[in-house]
């Protein structure tokens, strides 16, 4: 079978790519290695052990655009698409994604600023930037929902093969590509989008290998997820709902993410690995008396594999083989003394079963020191103690795609291979991997059946 164009990967990235493509006469393919969305269902949600094969929670129709679906329009973080697009321009494709967005429902969400002139200005002269952003935040449920519209809408607009893997991908001599699936199945196209996210992180690298393409720098961000008395940060957070603080040690940069207001902290398990999460208040029964938060502090490798094995090293060694979670009081970290669990008079009650243990016989020394200094400046910026039963939980970490090198339109030093969303290295959030998409699709369907 051949096609104009073959896009592999239906997260958001690959979504918003065809539907930008639908409709403009092309004939177009989608495969993704998972699910149909209402077929996507992980025992995990249900509060039971994983036994997908390849994971329902992250694989499928909608990819890992089903989980929080919190949208941050910005270039203040979430990736580097203004590098490729401009400043204005990537706002502007946000924009575009968030109308989408709308169109399918995502409107019940409202939409909220984190920006404060006041504080910015505040958050300086304690050493803090602040990174704003314009948020529209779903939900699970709303996201499903969201991208259930946008299913219907394409299914009968392009052919599909889900629950099917591209194994391999060949060059063709005289241009364009030919595909072999997990079932066996040789596919032709003259373009192809490559949007395989995270997930699809070791297969790229080898596919990028095979055919000369070189991957990028590797990186992975860790660090503790904080967990604070629910008014802790009052007077930070009087006028957004969320705040997104960087600060600058001597020899490392950290960076807060997903806060979680009234939420709980939760089991991740990603990479065959768990790591202490945040969920919304919006994703719960009751909410909790609790404010939690990530301090992310990346580091660098020169491949995926290094990155793999010290995201391993640290995050394995800690859970012991049994998804372990270690924790500790802040007082307790501070002074170095005895380790204790909370009692009747603790102001903070965890809200994840972990093990109170030292975190200094845990967890790198990076780690406990950017926390401490964090804390220290934060301090300083609220004008308060923070209350030494704050919860340190160890230890959330992400893995990035190294992504590859693409010009300002993804297109890579291979003629009409496109590489979009976070296996680009160039996106890291809904929000740019949807608009990066967006700008491809928008560019390839303009470009028409027109061979050049
Ligand atoms: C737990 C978690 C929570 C997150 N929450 C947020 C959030 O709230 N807000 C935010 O901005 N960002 C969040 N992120 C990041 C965000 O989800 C991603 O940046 C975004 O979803 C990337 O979209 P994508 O289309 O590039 O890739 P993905 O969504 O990962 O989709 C890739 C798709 O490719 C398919 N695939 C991979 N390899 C193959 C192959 N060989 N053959 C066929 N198919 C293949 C997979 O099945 C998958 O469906 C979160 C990430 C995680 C892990």
């Amino acid at each position: 079978m051949e096609y104009d164009i073959v896009i592999i990967g239906a997260g958001v990235s690959g979504i918003f790519a065809a539907h930008e493509l639908a409709g403009t006469g092309q004939s177009i393919l989608m495969i993704d290695k998972g699910k149909k969305l209402e077929e996507r269902n992980c025992p995990l949600d249900r509060g039971q052990s994983c036994g997908c094969d390849a994971c329902d929670k992250y694989v499928g129709f909608g990819g890992l655009g089903l989980s929080e679906g919190k949208y941050n329009y910005t270039n203040d973080f979430g990736g580097y698409l203004e590098r490729k697009v401009g400043y204005r321009r990537a706002l502007q494709l946000m924009d575009e994604v968030d109308h989408l967005l709308c169109r399918y429902g995502g409107s019940q969400a409202e939409v909220y600023y984190t920006g404060d002139p006041d504080l910015v200005e505040r958050a300086k002269k304690a050493g803090f930037d602040v990174l704003t952003t314009k948020t529209r935040h779903l939900g699970t449920e709303l996201s499903r929902h969201v991208l259930q519209g946008m299913y219907n809408y394409l299914e009968n607009r392009m052919d599909w093969r889900l629950e099917t893997e591209v194994l391999k991908i060949y060059n063709r001599k005289n241009g364009g590509f030919r595909l072999v699936t997990s079932h066996c199945e040789i596919i032709e196209t003259d373009k192809l989008i490559i949007a395989t996210g995270r997930s699809g992180k070791e297969w790229f690298s080898r596919q990028c290998h095979f055919l000369g393409l070189k991957p990028g720098e590797s990186r992975v961000d860790l660090g503790l997820r904080i967990e604070m008395r629910g008014n802790q940060l009052d007077s930070l957070l009087n006028r957004t709902f969320e705040i997104k603080l960087r600060f600058e040690g001597n020899d490392y940069s950290a960076t807060t993410y997903c806060m979680n207001p009234h939420g709980r902290v939760v089991f991740k398990h990603q990479e065959g690995l768990t790591m202490p999460d945040g969920q919304n208040y919006r994703e719960q029964k009751e909410s909790s008396k609790n404010l939690n938060f990530s301090l992310f502090i990346p580091s660098y490798f020169s491949s995926l594999e290094e990155a793999d094995r010290y995201l391993r090293e640290v995050v394995g060694g800690i859970n012991r083989g049994i998804g372990r979670i270690a924790v500790q009081r802040l007082g307790d970290l501070r002074t170095g003394s005895v380790v204790y669990g909370p009692d009747q008079t603790s102001a903070i009650v965890p809200t994840l079963e972990a093990d109170f243990a030292d975190l200094r016989r845990e967890v790198p020394e990076l780690y406990i020191r950017a926390t401490l200094e964090f804390l220290e400046a934060l301090e300083t910026l609220l004008g308060e103690p923070i209350d030494g039963d704050t919860l340190l939980y160890a230890i959330d970490g992400k893995l990035y795609s190294p992504g590859v090198e693409t010009n300002e339109r993804f297109e890579t030093c291979i003629r009409h291979l496109y590489v979009i969303g976070d296996c680009s290295g160039t996106t890291h959030s809904l929000s740019q991997a949807a608009a990066s998409g967006l700008y491809v699709g928008r560019a390839l369907g303009r470009s028409g059946n027109s061979r050049n």
